[in-house]
């Protein structure tokens, strides 16, 4: 789901730049919660109880329940058991059974504290409860021990997809995400395009340079790139080693090329002096973009093997550019390469000869 990664990489931003973020935006830092109750009375005590501390979000029923918590992806709800049509049993199952609001946990607040009625709960995925009539104190405290493992938890999930020197996605999150905007483009017929990036003669850098310098090259390239594909949904991740990928989400081919620009603009004005015998005084990138025009339908894997073929390229026709091609064929991309093929040479922009 697009929201689940939307929201994702906003807590993946957030995790990363932590405090800084925080401060910046004290509203964005306050955890969300998700109060449900079919009697507004419940709804506006639990309301009252955490208004000061959390977003508080609302619904007197079991579809608006599962409407918000898709659209507002809570840190937590606060789940009513007894309600009228979508009960709140049902409601938890279904949050559980869809991937965007799988990770969101679940407090029942119910007059029925049986054994048995908890061991139903639990087996819903519920991580606690509440009894009926509500203590605001003990409400309070519960809320707060979970929010405070919930918080954490997103953390860990962000570390598995961030790349460690960089900071930014890694392939395993490239991977899912790729999958997950794939899916979107098929059903709603926009283009997609995918855009990989490498740093050229990034050996003769470490070599001249050392270890430490190439790392620091790699991250302020890194930096560039993130610029570069600038759109909400636009996502970049390291590939691996000095090869960076960018997923553009209802980008065509014109679209890609603005993007290749300001990628190859951006890194060339980091002003990263390059080895004697390399292309340009500055450090330089070659790309190989492959786009998936509107109503085309090929799988996802085949394009990136294009756009890596196409990276090939750009690196044999000299480097420093970007080479440009599209899918055409419904039934897959056809195995020498792709419909269109175009590279096109950048220059030194700002070098200093
Ligand atoms: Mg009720």
């Amino acid at each position: 789901m697009n929201t689940v990664f939307s929201h994702f990489d906003e807590r993946l931003t957030r995790s990363l730049s932590g405090a800084l973020d925080d401060a910046h935006d004290p509203a964005q830092a306050r955890p969300r919660l998700l109060v449900v109750d079919d009697q507004p009375a419940n709804v506006q005590a639990l309301y009252r109880t955490f208004a000061d501390e959390c977003q508080v979000f609302m619904a007197t029923g079991g579809e608006q329940a599962l409407t918000l918590a898709e659209s507002k992806q809570p840190d937590l709800v606060l789940l009513d058991v007894e309600m009228p049509g979508l009960g709140g049993h049902e409601v938890c199952a279904r949050l559980r059974a869809n991937a965007a609001t799988r990770h969101i946990p679940v407090i029942f607040v119910t007059a029925h504290t049986h054994v048995e009625d908890e061991r139903l709960g639990l087996d819903l995925g519920a991580v606690d409860f509440i009894a009926k009539p509500i203590n605001p104190t003990i409400v309070r405290a519960r809320v707060r021990t979970h929010l405070k493992l919930k918080r954490q938890s997103d953390l860990l999930r962000s570390w598995v997809y961030i790349d460690g020197l960089t900071g930014v996605a890694n392939r395993r999150y490239f991977e899912d995400r790729l999958a997950s905007e794939w899916r979107r483009s098929q059903r709603d017929g926009t283009p997609l395009s995918v855009a990989l990036i490498d740093v050229d003669f990034f050996k003769k850098y470490n070599d001249g340079f050392g270890h430490l310098m190439g790392d620091e090259c790699l991250c302020r390239i890194a930096k560039a790139l993130k610029t570069a594909g600038r759109r909400p949904g636009d996502m970049l991740a390291r590939y691996g080693g000095e090869e960076f990928v960018l997923v553009l989400p209802d980008t065509d081919s014109s679209g890609a090329r603005e993007v290749s620009e300001r990628v190859h603009r951006g890194v060339v004005q980091l002003g990263i002096i390059h080895a004697t015998d390399a292309v340009a005084p500055y450090v330089t990138v070659s790309m190989g973009i492959a786009t998936k025009p509107a109503g085309v339908d090929t799988p996802a894997e085949p394009l990136v093997d294009l756009a890596d073929r196409l990276l090939y390229q750009a690196k044999s026709q000299g480097r420093n550019r970007t080479a440009y091609g599209e899918a055409m064929a419904s039934e897959g991309l056809p195995k020498g390469g792709a419909g269109v093929v175009e590279a096109v040479e950048v220059g030194a922009i700002g070098g200093a000869g």
